[in-house]
């Protein structure tokens, strides 16, 4: 084989021996950008191939097991397939401007029957099950009311912003208070039978001989039931204890035996 002259470097020398820092630095990074390149090139084609819709495979023709009609709610759903051609005049209709075209059994069905593609209008949402209790933790009764209502973004019901609240389920009086109120802690504290009157009062039944005279008070509400007696026409009344007894096993406010 070739025998190397001596004080000649061929050119595989000359390569070497310019390494290091120089020439060879430059020949790997146009390799490295070659190389670069070329996985980009194929880059591009493994993208292309994943992106576009597979080429129709040939040789066969349509597609026949896909509805081609873009509104189309489920294409590719259906026990037959026809391509409208031509000859195509089911239900008398004229099926030129479908020509060609693959089109699922319902399409099929709708266009035969209505003349046109397009589906008719969609049916109201049917209604959303949920369960029927009150979720305020303070309701009352939460699983008793006429009707309940579930809070979705469309709620807007007395301009109140119902946000916090949505997909909740509330009772008929929870929802009526928060629509009214803004809220849905109750307005007014649950009545108590009989509250004490507030230091200074005095009884209000205007025929009392000692209306600040008693060592309590009471004030009379609906929810006063003392004795079974019809309390209602003095509601919102104050009344000393006297008054309040002689009420309660009487029934009227009138002294005993008239006036002294
Ligand atoms: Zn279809
Ligand atoms: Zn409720
Ligand atoms: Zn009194």
């Amino acid at each position: 084989a070739g025998q190397k002259e001596e004080g000649k470097t061929t050119y595989e020398d000359e390569m070497e021996e310019a390494g290091g820092e120089g020439e060879s630095f430059h020949f790997v990074w146009w390799k490295g950008a070659e190389q670069q390149a070329e996985a980009q090139e194929e880059n591009k084609e493994s993208n292309k191939s994943n992106n576009s819709a597979p080429a129709p495979k040939s040789g066969e023709g349509v597609d026949r097991s896909r509805c081609t009609y873009e509104g189309c709610a489920r294409p590719n759903e259906s026990c037959r397939f026809y391509v409208i051609t031509k000859d195509t005049k089911a239900g008398g209709r004229d099926w030129s401007s479908l020509l060609g075209m693959v089109i699922c059994n319902s399409c099929y069905a709708r266009f035969r029957d209505r003349g046109r593609l397009e589906p008719p209008i969609a049916a109201a949402k049917p209604l959303v099950h949920f369960e029927k209790r009150c979720t305020y933790e303070g309701c009352s009764r939460p699983g008793e009311s006429s009707r309940f209502h579930r809070i979705t973004e469309e709620t807007t019901a007395g301009g109140r912003d119902w946000r916090g609240l949505l997909g909740r389920v509330l009772c008929e009086r929870c929802y009526t208070r928060y629509r009214s109120a803004g809220t849905l802690e109750p307005a007014v504290a649950p009545p108590k039978r009989t509250i004490l009157a507030e230091p200074g009062q005095r009884c209000t039944y205007d025929r009392c001989l000692r209306p600040c005279e008693s060592s309590r008070f009471f004030r009379i509400s609906k929810e006063t039931h003392g004795g079974g007696q019809d309390w209602s026409r003095l509601d919102g009344m104050v009344l000393c204890n006297a008054c309040f007894v002689r009420f309660r096993n009487r029934g009227t406010l009138e002294p005993q035996g008239g006036q002294p």
